[in-house]
């Protein structure tokens, strides 16, 4: 049967490595009936049969592979020779000293080369049959005592079962390991997707959709809290006179700039991404309104403060900020509404500033 490639786990370890301990290897003896009485009936069948005539079965065997379509197809490319040899070198340890590690390891060694070369394990099973039915014919023809020819073909059915058992064991791990592959590929390819999804394609950063979402997680964890939550709505001031000025794509590089620039105003574990447009939104998970404040103000100085540098075009730009703070009976709707109003506020008197929520008149107090 075909042998090329190596089998991807190392040789004598596929007991560890699949967990047939000790006790399995016992159990699987124990159910096919074979104990270390048999040790006896292994050394018979070698010498009275296999050692002589192995070659002989082997021949057979290939004669009968070959003369059917489906193994023979199997066959192509493969280097007669050297199967037929290591069939014979099969034979000639078939049952000998069975219950030893090495001997599981190498029957596990068969079974998942077949595996690897994607021979079906029903056609593994068939033509390991066959085998055993010519086995089985040797025995018959050349053990006379008829006690002793009975038991040497039960062993050989024995063993035959064991073999066989061990080889689908095998071709049942590698199935396991290739889906366990592709089930990872596929989890790899979702949280790719996922990633993509929320994030916004020009500045790298969270989008609308994830926005929205972390602003609801972070709403219901400060409420289980009991902590405040404050929201920045940014926009960067006159933006549309750099697009009219520079056209579209200096202005949005300038957009991927402000983005870092805003980034770096805030501490690690600010959520921050673009909203939409050129306005951008920060949630401050644990800070009350005061603190917020503080933290626009620098993000306000970080975009203004120096010139963007753009390919040697040096450009300022300047952003507004609303800031807001979360209110008991606050839906994320209405908590960027107010956010924005503030924003709002902060572009009528006069751009380039921070403005709170608390500085809006009476008439935004009562509407909320
Ligand atoms: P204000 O200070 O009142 O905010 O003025 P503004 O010019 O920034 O605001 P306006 O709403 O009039 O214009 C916003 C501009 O932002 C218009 C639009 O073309 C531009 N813009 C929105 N999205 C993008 C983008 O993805 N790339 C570029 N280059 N421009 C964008
Ligand atoms: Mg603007
Ligand atoms: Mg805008």
């Amino acid at each position: 049967m075909p042998e090329k490639a190596p089998p991807p786990v190392p040789r004598t370890r596929y007991c560890e490595t699949f967990g047939f301990d000790r006790h399995w290897r016992e159990t699987r003896l124990r159910l096919l009936g074979l104990s270390a009485d048999d040790h006896v009936l292994g050394e018979m069948l070698q010498t009275r049969v296999l050692h002589a005539h192995a070659a002989r079965i082997v021949e057979r065997f290939y004669d009968h592979l070959l003369s059917q379509g489906e193994t023979r197809a199997l066959l192509n490319g493969f280097d007669l020779e050297r199967l037929k040899h290591t069939q014979t070198g099969y034979l000639r340890s078939f049952g000998v000293r069975f219950d030893e590690l090495d001997y599981f390891e190498e029957r596990m060694r068969v079974g998942l080369v077949h595996a690897w070369v994607q021979v079906p394990l029903s056609v593994y099973v068939a033509a390991h049959a066959f085998l055993v039915r010519h086995m089985l014919e040797q025995v018959e023809a050349h053990v006379a005592d008829r006690a002793l020819c009975h038991r040497l073909s039960e062993f050989v059915i024995k063993v035959a079962a064991l073999d066989v058992g061990l080889a689908g064991e095998m071709y049942h791990q590698a199935q396991v390991r290739e889906l366990e592959g592709s089930l990872e590929a596929l989890m790899e390819s979702q949280q790719r997707l996922q990633r993509r999804a929320a994030t916004d394609e020009l500045t790298g950063m969270l989008n609308r959709g994830a926005l929205f979402e972390a602003l609801r997680q972070a709403m219901d964890s400060a409420r289980r809290k009991g902590q405040p939550l404050a929201l920045i709505m940014a926009d960067l001031d006159h933006f549309k006179a750099v697009n009219d000025s520079y056209g579209h794509r200096v202005g949005d590089r300038v957009l991927r700039d402000v983005g870092q620039r805003i980034k770096s105003g805030l501490r690690g574990f600010d959520v921050v991404g673009r909203y939409g447009g050129e306005e951008f939104m920060a949630i401050l998970s644990g800070t009350p309104l005061e603190t917020a404040a503080l933290i626009a103000e620098r993000v306000r100085r970080r975009v203004g403060e120096a010139p963007l540098n753009l390919a040697g075009l040096k450009l300022n730009v300047t952003l507004s900020q609303g800031v807001a703070e979360l209110h008991a009976d606050d839906t994320p709707e209405r908590f960027i509404e107010r956010a924005d109003q503030t924003l709002y506020r902060a572009k009528a008197e006069g751009r380039n500033c921070v403005r709170l929520e608390t500085e809006l008149g009476d008439d935004h107090a009562a509407g909320r």
